[in-house]
């Protein structure tokens, strides 16, 4: 019998587009995350695809993602589970990554080593992640065999360059070169990921649950004493939940002109596919509830939050934030204006709004066409459309 072990880490693996985001997760998880048809039809990654992986030890050999090692052939021992959460590449698929990064508890960067540094998302990407609370970041220099032993230096030299210039630490980032595609230094991703710590999670105070998928599981023409109510998929970020809390779901659903908490209980819960009575930070989980499913199907519920009833933070329509520019995106002399149509993402939520007010010392009001939910102090992103293209501006404060 295996060992249980939860996977309490979860992963999203950033870049440029066609930098080798896909072959990476397919090296690791053994399987291919962007498996919707549109996505196949268009060669690119659109929603967040989930998947589950467990690195192993061989004693003689080192870690593998496979039960058996691949070299004497013996049984290896399970060391720790990880959920990947694949993101998408391309520029107009911004927000669905930065939600992305919203829920999980790291990042891997892949660069392809073969051209220069930095590419538009390789810089937006590693921006944005900086911003979401300095996790941890294993950056990959992929396609290594493309280039010879000096270009690959010489890349690894733009890198430390750029997180030099972004004031990243890099004394909390790992550089490892590899192929993704033909599976060359897995292993040292491995052991950069065995040795990520997370011993400042918070499980006391009110909890917090980002949802990024929701779901109906059940089959059509299912009986309606078969049914099971809908599903939540998503990250905690702080606190606990347990089977038979009664929670809320907030800003909720759109009726009559207004917006309405949803409340129901927790039936079931998932840490990655493992049913389990409690949940931490950490990974990636599920929550089945007693909702009609009807409520939660096709991601319907995407970019919410939930918590114990009448514990989640305050909702605003309307926000006051304290921003400054980011300026390694933008000249600062590109200023915002009253009336513009800007977006705002905190946590998982992401919401259109139009600048209400504007003040000296970088104080703005922003309308909000749907509500969102966060505390005080709250980092809060602003994405302006420039060119037709929503790109990341500044970084704020909730001040509210
Ligand atoms: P994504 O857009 O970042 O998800 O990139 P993909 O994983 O779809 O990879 C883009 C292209 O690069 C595909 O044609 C891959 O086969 C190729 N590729 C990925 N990794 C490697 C590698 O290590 N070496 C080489 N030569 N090609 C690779
Ligand atoms: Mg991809």
């Amino acid at each position: 019998m295996d060992q249980i072990i939860y996977p309490d880490l979860s992963i999203i693996i950033l870049g440029h587009v066609d930098h080798g985001k896909t072959t990476l997760a397919k090296a690791l998880t053994g399987q291919w995350l962007s498996k919707h048809s549109e996505e196949i039809k268009r060669g690119l990654t659109i929603k967040l695809g989930y998947s589950d992986f467990t690195i192993y030890r061989c004693e003689d050999h080192g870690y593998f993602t496979e039960k058996i090692c691949p070299i004497c052939g013996k049984e290896n021992a399970i060391i720790k589970k990880i959920s990947v959460v694949d993101a998408p590449g391309h520029e107009s698929l911004l927000m669905i990554m930065l939600t992305g990064a919203a829920i999980v508890d790291a990042a891997i960067l892949v660069i392809a080593a073969n051209e220069p540094v930095p590419q538009p998302q390789t810089l937006e990407h590693l921006i944005a992640f900086k911003y979401m609370g300095n996790k941890p970041l294993i950056i990959v220099q992929n396609k290594i065999d493309l280039v010879s032993k000096e270009e690959a230096i010489k890349n690894y030299n733009d890198i430390i360059d750029l997180l030099k210039k972004l004031e990243i630490d890099i004394k909390n980032v790992k550089i490892i070169p590899i192929s993704a595609i033909n599976n060359i230094n897995i292993n040292y991703i491995l052991e950069a990921l065995i040795d990520i710590k997370k011993d400042n999670r918070d499980i006391n105070s009110d909890p917090i649950f980002l949802i990024s998928r929701s779901f109906d599981i059940n089959k059509p023409g299912t009986d309606i004493e078969k049914l099971v109510g809908g599903i939540l998929g998503g990250a905690l970020l702080k606190g606990k939940l347990k089977k038979d809390d009664n929670i809320e779901i907030r800003p909720g659903l759109f009726i009559d002109n207004q917006w309405k908490p949803i409340k129901t209980k927790i039936v079931s819960l998932k840490q990655g596919n493992i049913d389990v009575d409690e949940i931490i930070p950490g990974g990636t989980a599920g929550i089945g509830t007693n909702l009609d499913p009807f409520v939660t199907k096709e991601d319907t519920l995407a970019g919410q939050m939930l918590g114990l009833e009448n514990k989640l933070p305050n909702q605003y329509n309307e926000i006051k934030v304290k921003y400054e520019i980011i300026k390694e995106l933008f000249n600062s002399s590109e200023k915002m204006q009253k009336g513009e149509d800007i977006t705002v993402v905190l946590y998982n939520m992401i919401s259109n709004g139009i600048i209400k007010n504007m003040e000296k010392n970088n104080m703005i009001t922003i309308k909000l066409e749907r509500p969102i939910l966060g505390y005080e102090n709250d980092r809060v992103l602003i994405l302006r459309k420039i060119n037709k293209r929503w790109k990341i501006y500044a970084i704020g404060e909730l001040i509210n």
